[in-house]
């Protein structure tokens, strides 16, 4: 009897333990009750947003995810999006809305997309942003310079772990049972060969989960070293960034049931960033420098185009080459940083860069004489940028490309089923975010925002439709 008091005792501190916590309640226990509607595999942002849409619709709905907290890679990222410009945008900004947006996302992705999808997509963008701004999100405008010099409405965010928590609160409030340290295996099927569940892990083993849909909403496979090494081009050189669940799941899982695969050079969602804490990639009035002291790219590309440049080239550190008054114009603050090189002379700097002092004086001269005319015979960067560097002290700051997420997987209709190898869609089984934007994105990101805004778009209709499949 004593030691049952204590057991109920011991149960009653747990539980109101769990509800003190801003963590959601963790049950790792088995469950195999085919009463599931909608069961979400993975908790980021394409993830909740699927929990959310399906609980709206009436859903019972069980999220498992397989890290110790929720967010993946939604957490790591700054929370922006990107919509259709409003009229006043497009007059005040030349913001791209519509099917110049649609164009946009196909020149960048060289037509190597499908354009009735991202005609999808985007045609619901705007509603996804204010859905998400009707539960809280914070953001702020922004009119911002992408791939060619076009202008898209990106909203700002405060942070991709805003919008995990307000996507949180609200699975909560609809009573989606999330449940933690919950990684899936597989997709189980019934002997007609349907999707009826998946089997996962816990800490105390193996656990089936019967559904009447299943939506894989994995995130990238950026911690799936065989994975990147097969997909992904000159991996071995960057960093990579993700959430460290990120590691191809959805995709293993659903390749096992004839799912479609999809796979574009180099594969990588690649940014790049300086040593130096500068928050943004600076503007492009830096001479930008391989470790031989050569020109390599137009400084003036988009971030994810610049370090697809440098990544194709094999480079994984350069240099950002400054004057005393190209510096002037952003990085003044930096100036002083520990990482940031500077001497008087271009052939001191080369020295303490480890370049050649004759090749980094011919790359500038040759710059000079292009800042001279006006206009960049090499790479094509923009006049307004072209400013000469020719006043000591000079400046060198450490820059290299990384990778903070990966393109390609499985595709999706625009009822974000997922699609078998002969296009037909797999019956209950659906998936959104980056495990699925094969056909969204080509080898470049094309903006700021765009994963996010597919994410949640995907998501949505997953949910959406996911929650119709289970009445
Ligand atoms: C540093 C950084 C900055 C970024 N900034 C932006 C930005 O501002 N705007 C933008 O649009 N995009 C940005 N991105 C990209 C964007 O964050 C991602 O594309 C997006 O968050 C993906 O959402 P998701 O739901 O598909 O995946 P995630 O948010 O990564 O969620 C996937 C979840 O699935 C879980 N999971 C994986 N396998 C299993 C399994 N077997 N069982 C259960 N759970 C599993 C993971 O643990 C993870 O929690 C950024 C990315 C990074 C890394």
């Amino acid at each position: 009897m004593r030691k049952l008091l204590k057991l109920i005792l011991s149960a009653v501190l747990i539980c109101s333990m769990a509800a003190c916590s801003n963590t959601p309640a963790t049950d790792n226990s088995a469950k195999n009750e085919p009463e599931i509607d909608v069961l979400v595999v993975g908790g980021g942002a394409s993830g909740l947003s699927a929990a959310v849409e399906a609980a709206g619709a009436g859903s019972k709905v069980v999220l498992i995810e397989k890290a110790s907290n929720l967010g993946g890679s939604t957490n790591y990222s700054a929370g922006a999006t990107v919509r259709n410009a409003t009229d006043e945008e497009a007059s005040t900004y030349g913001a791209l809305k519509g099917e110049e947006l649609v164009e946009y996302f196909m020149t960048v992705a060289e037509q190597n997309a499908d354009r009735d999808f991202i005609e999808f997509i985007v045609s619901k963008a705007d509603d996804t942003v204010n859905w998400l701004k009707g539960m809280g999100y914070q953001s702020d405008y922004m009119a911002y310079e992408g791939c060619n010099s076009e202008i898209l409405s990106v909203e700002w965010g405060v942070g991709g772990n805003q919008m995990i928590q307000i996507l949180t609160d609200k699975a909560t409030e609809l009573g989606v049972e999330i449940v933690m340290n919950t990684a899936a295996t597989e997709l189980i099927l019934d002997e007609s060969g349907t999707v009826t569940g998946v089997k996962a892990t816990n800490a105390e083993g193996e656990v089936d989960y019967l559904a009447k849909s299943v939506v894989l909403a994995t995130g990238s496979y950026i911690q799936n070293k065989d994975l990147i090494a097969q997909h992904t081009e000159l991996v071995d050189v960057l960093p990579l960034t993700g959430a460290p669940g990120n590691t191809g799941d959805g995709l293993k899982m659903a390749e096992a049931v004839n799912a479609k695969m999809t796979f574009k050079g180099p594969g990588l969602l690649s940014s790049w960033t300086t040593t130096a804490p500068i928050g943004a990639v600076p503007q492009a009035y830096f001479v930008a420098v391989d470790p031989q002291g050569n020109r390599f790219v137009n400084e003036v590309e988009f971030y994810s185009v610049f370090a697809n440049e440098a990544i194709k080239k094999g480079i994984s550190q350069f240099w950002l080459v400054y004057d005393a008054n190209t510096i002037a114009h952003d990085m003044s603050s930096v100036a002083e940083h520990e990482t940031m090189l500077s001497a008087d002379s271009l052939d001191e700097l080369a020295g303490l860069m480890n370049v050649d002092a004759a090749t980094l004086k011919a790359t500038i001269d040759s710059y000079n004489a292009l800042c001279d005319k006006q206009e960049d015979t090499e790479y094509g960067k923009n006049s307004k940028y072209l400013e000469k560097v020719e006043t000591g002290p000079y400046y060198a700051l450490t820059a290299f490309p990384l990778a903070i997420g990966t393109f390609g997987g499985l595709s999706i209709d625009e009822n974000s089923q997922v699609l078998d190898v002969n296009n037909a869609p797999i019956a209950n089984l659906y998936a959104a975010g980056e495990v699925a934007n094969a056909d969204f994105f080509g080898e470049v990101y094309p903006i700021s925002g765009s994963c996010l805004t597919y994410a949640t778009t995907t998501g949505r209709i997953a949910g959406q439709v996911a929650a119709e499949n289970a009445k």
